[in-house]
């Protein structure tokens, strides 16, 4: 209730201040997941600020804000991918804020470095990892235990993965560049590129897919296209993801490469506190169940309980991740693609 009236009174003195517009704020959202709809409107009810949506992908919503520049009405972005999120924020789509509730709730390592004022361009909200999924018939769990596995003699002809290029790569290969150093990683995606069972092409769950029907022995996912299988309402999804096993790799390492999906305030927002209240808000820990939810990802922010079946299915419960900053990650995406254009790997 003391929530709800500090509200009520920080929108009276903004409307009061002259800005009776500021009571609504524009998003422009990469995620289109039916849950988020209950987040909006629930945000709506307890600060009376109204939420406008666009809805494009990651790649539509940064050309359209470069398009709009600083005509853009956007005040909050929302993005999937470390590497995206450390693009936009180099390209100057975003506004770095100072937030002591985003600042807690948030850990370090999950959101953009800060800037010499401290103010920080975007914040993880919630994370998913790139996981390893196995022909059960074909291979064990451990024989799959690091993603440096993935490049063993073994697997010749047995891997599935989309292109090199794609944001979910780019974001892993950064972050084995940390771990590995750039020398060894590039001879680990050499590696690779020896092992493919075809050329890249296709999502993440066409590789689950092609594990499943025979046509490769292991390949590269995000956790959620899997538990989306797991928990699809169509028995023949349900029945590829029976097919499969899943390793978290490096639990004896570095722990999993994790990705995150993140928020944002626009760079030429008109409504910039009420666009950091709505950041807040996908903080706290009844949003971060839902946000995270909603495409069966892990909540960003420290300390939330969380229950999901499929992930519990997957991780037995819990899992290591690594800890590197995932700034570092988007960071290293341009040394990557070269890596990548030298070894072949489309
Ligand atoms: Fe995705």
């Amino acid at each position: 209730m003391t929530a709800l009236r500090t509200l009520f009174v920080a929108s009276l003195t903004a409307c009061s201040a002259g800005l009776a517009a500021a009571q609504e704020i524009n998003i422009y959202s990469a995620r289109h997941y039916p849950t988020d709809e209950a987040l909006y409107s629930d945000f709506t009810k307890a600060t009376g600020i109204k939420i406008n949506r666009v809805d494009a992908d990651d790649a539509g919503i940064l050309a359209r804000l470069k398009a709009e520049g600083s005509a853009s009405p956007a005040d909050v972005i929302l993005l999937v991918d470390a590497s995206r999120l450390w693009r936009a924020q180099v390209n100057e789509q975003f506004l770095p804020i100072r937030s002591a509730v985003l600042e807690k709730a948030i850990p370090e390592n999950l959101r953009a470095q800060p800037d010499a004022s401290g103010a920080t361009a975007w914040f993880g909200l919630s994370t998913r990892a790139r996981v390893v999924v196995y022909d059960k018939l074909k291979f064990k769990k451990s024989d799959v235990a690091s993603y440096e596995n993935l490049a063993d003699a073994k697997f010749k002809g047995q891997l599935c993965v989309r292109s090199g290029s794609h944001p979910y790569n780019l974001s892993l290969f950064g972050a084995m560049t940390e771990h590995l150093g750039p020398q060894k990683t590039e001879v680990w995606l050499k590696g690779l590129v020896d092992n493919m069972a075809r050329s890249p092409k296709g999502g993440d769950t066409d590789q689950i897919k092609a594990v499943a029907a025979g046509e490769c022995g292991v390949a590269i996912s995000n956790s959620y296209y899997l538990a989306r299988l797991m928990r699809s309402g169509n028995p023949a999804d349900r029945a590829v993801a029976e097919k499969v096993g899943v390793v978290f790799p490096n639990q004896s390492s570095w722990g999993t490469h994790l990705n995150i999906a993140g928020g944002a305030v626009a760079k030429h927002s008109k409504n910039v506190d009420n666009a950091i209240k709505f950041l807040e808000y996908l903080a706290s820990p009844s949003a971060q169940n839902h946000f995270a939810n909603g495409n069966n990802e892990w909540p960003a922010a420290k300390g939330v309980s969380f229950d999901n079946p499929a992930l519990k299915a997957m991780t037995g419960g819990s899992f290591k991740s690594e800890l590197i900053p995932i700034s570092a990650v988007g960071m290293n995406q341009i040394k990557v693609q070269q890596m990548l254009d030298r070894v072949g790997f489309k």
